[in-house]
């Protein structure tokens, strides 16, 4: 039996794992994507700047170092497993249940879950399928494919605006399309977007993709404008969907065991990370406490506290709050391999 199951492998799963393996306790993660870092592989090129002592470096950076130091103490990790099940056995006895057929136990249970499973919203057009191994894209992953190339943005919230503003300059030509007539995303970034070469299209959609000779890679897109029907044709080497997610989150309804809720999408915190029921936390986006904030730097403040409290509840009479770092023995061995680059 596992001290601790962690669903969810974002910043929150991964630091409550880091942090429950210094306090001693060993950790099975599972998440339903095939790798590590959670929302974060929406916005790999996206320069962070908000996490207490990071300088700003992009978000694959600390989606590398996230994941390193989640898997320090050397959890169990189960890729590509969709938890459908909690049970709460006994004191001390959790059933976790996936969707490969697995039952997993432990003593504990934190939940990382973020929003649940986000999935882009895909284009509801004929074909749009076959191009998304080549130039439709629904994430960009890296700026660096569309160098020089005439990208075709279509969505008006903050991301696809982001993803203008970033792209300007560096691609050939970006043009922007949106269903409305105005552009929703932050006043700042409208503004920001104002003052650069980016071909603004308001009341436009896609009406169709035309496909190469080869049929694997678009060629041309016929625009539509809502208001007049009239419709264009025109070149793009890429084009990038962004038209927001879709999010699935089942499991707090269906699982046997229920924990109160503050509102559809977020547990209700007791405190801070605590749930209504007892062994079973909750860190990171899916937690409402009054001290939350939607940031990575709050899912971590929120892992520590959750790893501590599931420390507490194995072992009541362990200390409420583990050694910091500097000064736990824990580290004693790793830190000679950290010492070696500086000395
Ligand atoms: C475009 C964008 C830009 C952002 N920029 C910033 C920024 O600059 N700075 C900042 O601090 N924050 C930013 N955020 C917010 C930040 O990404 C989140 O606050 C953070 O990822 C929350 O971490 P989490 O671990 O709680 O959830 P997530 O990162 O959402 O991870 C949850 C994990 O749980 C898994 N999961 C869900 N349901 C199940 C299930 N049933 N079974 C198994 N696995 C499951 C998911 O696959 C996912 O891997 C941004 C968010 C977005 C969308």
């Amino acid at each position: 039996m596992d001290d601790v199951i962690i669903i969810g492998g974002g910043p929150a799963g991964l630091f409550a794992s880091f942090y429950s393996g210094l306090r001693g306790m060993n950790v099975r993660i599972i998440d339903v994507q095939d790798k590590l870092g959670g929302k974060m592989h929406v916005y790999p090129e996206k320069i962070i700047w908000d996490i207490g002592g990071l300088a700003p470096k992009p978000c694959y950076e600390v989606i590398e170092d996230t994941v390193k130091q989640g898997l320090h103490f050397n959890p169990e990790v189960n890729l590509n497993e969709r938890v459908v099940d909690i049970r709460k056995i006994a004191e001390q006895h959790f059933e976790v249940e996936t969707d490969q057929g697995h039952v997993f136990e432990s003593k504990a249970v934190i939940i990382a879950i973020g929003g649940g499973i986000i999935n882009p919203k895909q284009l509801d057009i004929k074909d749009a399928e076959r191009y998304k191994l080549t130039n439709l894209h629904y994430v960009v992953q890296s700026l660096k494919k569309f160098k020089d190339k005439d990208v075709l943005i279509s969505g008006c919230g903050n991301s696809a605006l982001d993803w203008a503003n970033d792209l300007s300059g560096y691609a050939k030509s970006v043009t922007l399309i949106y269903r409305k007539a105005d552009i929703k995303g932050y006043e700042a970034m409208r503004n920001l977007l104002e003052q650069l070469e980016v071909e603004k299209l308001p009341n436009t959609h896609i009406h169709q993709l035309i496909g190469d000779e080869s049929q694997t890679n678009i060629d041309q897109v016929v625009l539509e404008n809502i208001e007049t029907g009239e419709q264009t044709v025109r070149h793009f080497d890429d084009v990038v969907i962004s038209h927001g997610f879709d999010r699935e989150n089942t499991l707090l309804n269906q699982s046997s065991t229920k924990v109160d809720m503050f509102n559809e999408y977020s547990i209700k915190g007791f405190g801070n990370t605590a749930t209504s029921i007892e062994g079973l936390y909750a860190c990171g986006d899916i937690i409402y406490h009054e001290a939350k904030a939607h940031l990575i730097a709050s899912a971590f403040s929120d892992a520590a506290n959750a790893a501590n409290l599931a420390k507490l509840y194995i072992e009541p009479k362990a200390k409420p709050e583990g050694y910091v770092s500097s000064h736990n023995d824990i580290f004693k061995e790793s830190n000679k391999v950290v010492m070696k680059k500086y000395l």
